[in-house]
């Protein structure tokens, strides 16, 4: 037999149990029918309540990480200086991220790639996993795809030294597929980790699954990028995350196939310098 309800129920009582979340509800005692968090009145016939202010177009999801992940330490709260903050990073690297088997990807890895670049900087750029170059390197971005990153990077006036680069899953998936949604669910904590440590004013997500998975929507990155976003999204506000605009982009490796994007590719890079206050070169 279907449990499922088809009338929004299902719906409303996830829109108010991620609601509680946010308040750091996480447990209920059993019998109790009073309270000031009962989940809202459910109409069979009747339609879901408005969500709450936040949820934008995609819809609220379910991701896994927005429970966090218990096991790990604390997300950092305070700005560390660059030397504290190079030191957390590598104890986040050292001790949970390179003997990490949360999920399947580990199996296949040569070594995990954390993340390469200015431990307080101004930029951070979030791909979507390494691939065989990285793999082996253990360095994020160092293949084709990388190459033309470390370009964009100087086109912005920047160097790899200056900015942070990193992914949002740290093993590399077999065949270089795309990693799949449990995969990037269960190692987004870590990345949410080296942001709260890194603290940027200005997150490029590149390509779908960064974006989507900083973004904890499922809308398509036709509508979301070259556009700012606000970081962290309403969905993850109970972790606390340092906010940051989020700039949603093209990734390197769509570009290598697709040069005619690389204008638009630009366009959103550009709106990232002037929020950066960086000057942005004539002939480019
Ligand atoms: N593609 C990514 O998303 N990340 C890398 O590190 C390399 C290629």
């Amino acid at each position: 037999m279907n449990h499922q309800p088809t009338d929004g129920t299902a719906e409303t009582l996830r829109l108010w149990l991620l609601n509680e979340l946010r308040l750091g509800i996480t447990h209920y005692p059993i019998g109790h029918s009073h309270g000031a968090s009962q989940p809202p009145p459910v109409s069979a016939a009747g339609p879901a309540p408005a969500a709450p202010t936040g949820v934008r177009a995609g819809g609220m999801q379910s991701f896994a990480f927005l429970g966090d992940d218990p096991s790990l330490p604390p997300l950092c709260r305070e700005e560390l200086p660059a030397s504290a903050a190079a030191a957390a990073l590598a104890e986040l690297d050292a001790r949970y991220v390179r003997g990490c088997t949360k999920c399947r990807l580990h199996a296949h890895r040569t070594q995990t790639v954390f993340g390469v670049g200015n431990p307080r900087p101004q930029l951070v750029f979030v791909g979507e996993g390494p691939g065989a170059d990285e793999d082996a390197q253990g360095e994020p971005f160092v293949g084709r795809a990388g190459q033309l990153l470390t370009r964009m990077i100087a086109a912005m006036t920047l160097t790899r030294e200056q900015v942070y680069i990193c992914n949002v899953v740290k093993c590399r998936p077999p065949d270089n597929r795309t990693p799949a949604d449990d995969e990037m669910e269960t190692c987004a904590p870590f990345l949410f980790r080296q942001l709260a440590i890194l603290r940027p004013r200005v997150i490029v997500a590149l390509g779908r699954p960064a974006t989507q998975t900083l973004l904890a929507t499922k809308a398509p990155i036709t509508k979301l990028r070259g556009r700012f976003q606000d970081f962290p999204p309403p969905e993850l506000a109970h972790l606390a995350l340092p906010p940051a605009k989020l700039m949603p982009t093209f990734h390197p490796a769509y570009l290598l196939r697709n040069p005619a994007a690389k204008a638009d590719a630009w366009e959103d890079l550009k709106q990232v310098m002037r929020f950066l206050g960086l000057k942005i070169p004539r002939t480019k």
